[in-house]
């Protein structure tokens, strides 16, 4: 079922980097507004990936101009990589965050992306039937929100209502 996650996320960057092939992958296109959720679940392991522009993420991409700016930088930076109030699923599922893996995007002149990454390990995954992306209460004028869910029993790709957090997995 990985190998399946992988390669959507892959044949997605293909796609973006056809569409620009002038920029670099860490440049890929993106449209301000407009953040992607790649859910899978694999037998206990339940995996989270987000890709947010970072204007969506900071309410800019630039390097930082000034105090409050950086501030904003090494908040976001910390709760990222902490995996904290990034998203819920029902208690009955029992999941414990497993590994966080996050890399700081490199702010300059140029478009930018946050890409974290959240393993989660469920006890009780029959009882999944929702994951609720939180991040998106700090997230910034996000106008779109695509979802990519695989699982062993589907493999959909959905949009979330407008103002709405909550992915069925079901
Ligand atoms: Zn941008």
């Amino acid at each position: 079922m990985i190998h399946y996650f992988k390669f959507l996320i892959c044949s997605g960057l293909g796609l973006a980097a056809l569409v620009s092939s002038a920029e670099s992958l860490e440049q890929h296109a993106h449209s301000h507004g407009a953040v992607t959720l790649n859910v899978a679940l694999e037998g206990q392991v339940l995996s989270l990936e987000i890709d947010a522009p970072a204007i969506n993420v900071l309410g800019f991409e630039k390097s930082p101009r000034n105090d409050a700016e950086r501030q904003a930088v090494a908040a976001v930076d910390t709760w990222l990589s902490a995996g904290r109030d990034i998203a819920g699923v029902p208690r009955a599922a029992e999941c414990r965050l497993q590994s966080v893996t996050y890399v700081a995007p490199k702010l300059g002149s140029g478009h930018a992306d946050y890409r974290p990454r959240y393993t989660f390990r469920c006890a009780n995954p029959a009882a999944l039937e929702w994951v609720e992306l939180w991040a998106l209460r700090r997230f910034k004028d996000v106008e779109k929100v695509e979802v990519n869910v695989i699982s062993a029993s589907m493999q959909r790709q959905d949009t979330l209502a407008p103002g709405s957090l909550r992915v069925s997995l079901k």
